[in-house]
């Protein structure tokens, strides 16, 4: 059961307590608060876990201080929808993320030069765009490839960042140290920019790390697919990070591996984007480059990562990750996919227009909606 409390109603309320007392008559039965923050209200939601059958839902729903009790019978229930209030989202360091924003994070697979790292800055500041991705630490197939510069990069990163007013790095963590890592080079830095911890498709069944990231508040967390995994063991992956506390999770789309998606990377997935805003509150993201792994292009002289983009953006996608490199021949890791800095206004634009049509597409259907339930002459 999930009760959500009115919007005045805190956890230092008189009702809050009068609601506790009623519920822990109630013995097998553990509370749980949850916490939403959002742009123009804060939600608390109070989860019941155990035998919950024996609490009457009337009751709760008629006590003082409850907005609205229901019975989830969902297996998402911290992620999940559960026809309550429209999902809110979250803010981070000056940004909106819900499922009805649009954000494009742009940047090489991992971070290696300076000079790199600020010419992709600088294009990102002439371009408007504050949002990027960026690795220090490598999950690679060999333990003979480039394995991230690690803690060493953070501070410089960092700074460059600030200097270019850049709201948020999503950077990937492979083990709970690294969070702590990244939180200390911020410290020490003043706080620069912001990030956005990304657990990366191959820490996807990563119990102890989805604990980490979700038992901390201080970082927002995008969460790559598991690349052979359902969506609904993914989703419970998400469900794990949730559990711990922390609910401003991203869910990312980034292909899934089987030879059907051969001549590409790996399959492109993005089909799910309207299932999972369905399932769950989270926000979603497409990643086209990771599927497609190369710059090939159509006859009609669009490469396939622009249109695997085009297509995630269409089916509602609110957030796009995909790499660039000031040089791809010499990148370190993922050269092959990153696209040229060159090409970063033509992208922005390009999927602009891809998300007008998104959102044109959805008047459409909303009008053509009314005008079938208006009532008839
Ligand atoms: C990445 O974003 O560079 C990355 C390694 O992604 P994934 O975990 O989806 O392969
Ligand atoms: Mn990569």
């Amino acid at each position: 059961m999930i009760i959500i409390l009115k919007p005045e109603i805190t956890t230092e309320s008189y009702e809050f307590e009068q609601l506790k007392g009623y519920l822990e008559q109630f013995k097998d039965v553990k509370l749980q608060i949850a916490e939403y923050q959002g742009m123009t209200r804060k939600v608390i939601e109070i989860h019941l876990i155990g035998d919950t059958q024996k609490i009457p839902l009337e009751v709760v729903q008629s006590l003082p201080g409850v907005e609205k009790a229901i019975r989830v019978s969902s297996k998402y229930r911290q992620i999940g929808r559960h026809g309550q209030l429209e999902p809110i989202g979250f803010d981070y360091n000056g940004l909106h993320f819900d499922q009805n924003s649009f954000h494009i994070f742009v940047g090489p697979c991992a971070v290696d030069t300076p000079e790199y790292v600020e010419a992709m800055f600088k294009a990102m500041k002439e371009n408007n765009v504050r949002t990027a991705r960026m690795g220090a630490y490598k999950p690679r197939t060999s333990p003979y490839d480039f394995q991230g510069h690690g803690k060493a990069c953070l501070p410089w990163v960092f700074e460059l960042a600030g200097k270019y007013d850049v709201a948020v790095i999503a950077m990937e963590v492979l083990a709970p140290q690294h969070i702590d890592e990244i939180f200390e080079a911020l410290e020490k830095t003043g706080h620069p920019t912001g990030v956005m911890l990304q657990i990366g498709t191959r820490n996807a069944q990563n119990f102890e790390l989805l604990k980490a990231v979700g038992s901390q508040q201080e970082f927002p967390i995008l969460y790559k697919r598991g690349m052979g995994l359902t969506l609904e063991e993914s989703l419970n992956a998400c469900e794990y990070i949730a559990s711990e506390g922390n609910h401003n999770i991203i869910f990312c789309l980034r292909g899934v591996r089987t030879h059907l998606g051969d001549p590409h990377r790996n399959l492109v997935d993005f089909g799910h984007v309207p299932v999972v805003k369905r399932l769950t509150k989270l926000p979603v993201c497409v990643d086209p480059s990771h599927p497609i792994g190369s710059r090939v292009q159509a006859p009609d002289g669009i490469k396939d990562i622009y249109h695997v983009a085009a297509q995630g953006v269409v089916a509602g996608a609110n957030m796009v990750i995909v790499e660039f490199h000031p040089e791809p021949s010499k990148a370190l890791c993922d050269g092959p996919q990153a696209l040229f800095l060159e090409e970063l206004p033509c992208f922005l634009e390009y999927l602009d227009t891809a998300r007008s049509a998104y959102l044109e597409m959805r008047n459409i259907v909303a009008r053509h909606t009314m005008h079938q339930m208006a009532p008839k002459p």
